[in-house]
């Protein structure tokens, strides 16, 4: 008779009537025993996290509307209307998937959101620093790429697939997540009228969309790309899913501004003629100016909730350059700083950065690549020099631009 540390201590077989016993501390286990085990863990962690209440955070976890724009703040300048729209949006959201919908009668309706504001505001970048503390899947996607299904380019459900891939293929997380979808108004309609021919990358792209803002049970292809008729497709359900849509809109001010202009001889008038702040009018949009974009209705009354960013001006692109956590200037003297070289810029040379900026109407964009050009020289010769001091000046800076190709940047 075996020893009884020679026995597996869960199903008491001896060493010989095993392929493998493994040593604990005060008893052993087999191959067989602990390979059941090893199924029962991922059992266990699987239903736990399926069950209703699992959701990975609770109430306490949250970052209040006011916490979500303070983080935001950080990194965005400025922008603050849509920071507030965004911040309570996202907070709703976590609030509806704690509701406990059977128990309450009172259903929270979800609140996808759409931010106009031309290129370069800053939309994606408050879509991608939301992103940092949120507590479900995230994803951004360019609706560009989207086409009707059968035509070349990806189908609308390829949105699912990328959710589904933050997600780790955990489907119901993904049916919590939320989805950035970045240049809704190339989708729209090229004219307001509703036209007999098909339009590949407008209308029916739209109804597609409307599906899944809807929410529906949607058949997703796992690896994305064109559906496959034998490809395995998961079902995936929209319901619970946040959509933040964001976009140009690129002529629509002249919409709002004739919108405005019938308005003000009518009786209705709520706004002044004189009143109207001519270089930011995206502050007045309406629901109907995205209709006359050619946004079909129903589209437009799946994202109830309309937000604007403001354009940038002087003073907004001047704090870009150095204000927020992780700004241009911030980056140059962390390079610099791991060469143990101190960098310093005079005040006058942002100034003229941002001036460049403005006369190439380069945008937030345009400022990292003018500063970009300014400190190449210096960043390819430093390294191999004992110098530990760098001083830039608004003569070394305009030396270094002129030098440049500004047609090259103006292309970027
Ligand atoms: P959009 O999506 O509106 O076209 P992005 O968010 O991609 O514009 O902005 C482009 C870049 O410009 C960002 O990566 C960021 O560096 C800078 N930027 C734009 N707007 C802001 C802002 N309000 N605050 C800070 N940086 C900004």
């Amino acid at each position: 008779m075996s020893k009884p540390t020679d026995r597996c201590s869960f199903c008491g077989r001896s060493r010989k009537e095993v392929n493998l016993l493994i040593t604990g501390v005060s008893g052993n286990i087999c191959d067989s025993c602990a390979a059941q085990a090893s199924e029962i863990v991922k059992d266990t962690l699987a239903s736990n996290k399926k069950s209703p209440g699992k959701l990975g955070f609770s109430k306490d976890d949250l970052p209040t509307p006011i916490q979500i724009k303070t983080f935001l703040d950080q990194y965005v300048i400025g922008q603050d209307d849509a920071k507030r729209y965004l911040a309570v949006s996202v907070y709703n959201h976590y609030k509806r998937l704690l509701q406990n919908v059977s128990e309450d009668e009172v259903e929270i309706e979800k609140s996808n959101i759409i931010m106009v504001g031309r290129t370069g505001t800053g939309k994606t970048l408050l879509a991608r620093t939301i992103a940092k503390l949120l507590h479900v899947p995230f994803t951004i996607v360019d609706a560009t790429v989207l086409t009707e299904a059968g035509y070349v380019g990806e189908d609308i459900e390829s949105i699912l697939t990328r959710l589904l891939q933050a997600a780790d293929y955990d489907v119901d997380a993904a049916e919590r997540g939320i989805v950035f979808i970045d240049e809704i108004d190339k989708i729209a309609r090229k004219s307001d009228n509703p036209s007999i021919t098909r339009d590949v990358s407008g209308e029916g792209v739209q109804q597609g969309l409307l599906k899944l803002l809807e929410g529906s049970v949607v058949n997703v292809p796992p690896q994305g790309g064109r559906k496959h008729p034998d490809q395995k497709m998961i079902p995936v359900n929209t319901k619970n899913i946040l959509f933040i849509c964001g976009g140009a809109f690129d002529g629509i001010e002249k919409k709002i501004g004739q919108r405005l202009n019938t308005r003000a001889v009518g009786y209705s008038a709520s706004l002044d003629k004189k009143d109207v702040d001519r270089d930011n009018m995206l502050q007045y949009i309406t629901p109907a100016d995205l209709k006359s974009f050619g946004l079909i209705p129903e589209i437009i009354g799946r994202l109830p909730i309309l937000t604007y960013l403001n354009p940038l001006d002087k003073d907004a692109l001047c704090r870009i350059l150095v204000e927020p956590k992780n700004s241009i200037i911030k980056q140059y003297k962390k390079l610099f700083e791991m060469d143990n070289v101190q960098l310093k810029i005079d005040e006058d040379v942002y100034d003229y950065i941002v001036d460049k900026a403005l006369e190439f109407k380069l945008g937030a964009r345009g400022l990292r690549s003018i500063a970009e050009t300014i400190m190449m020289d210096a960043m390819f010769e430093m390294p191999s020099t004992k110098e530990k001091q760098l001083h830039i000046t608004s003569e070394y800076a305009k030396d270094k631009l002129g030098k440049a190709n500004m047609d090259r940047l103006c292309r970027e």
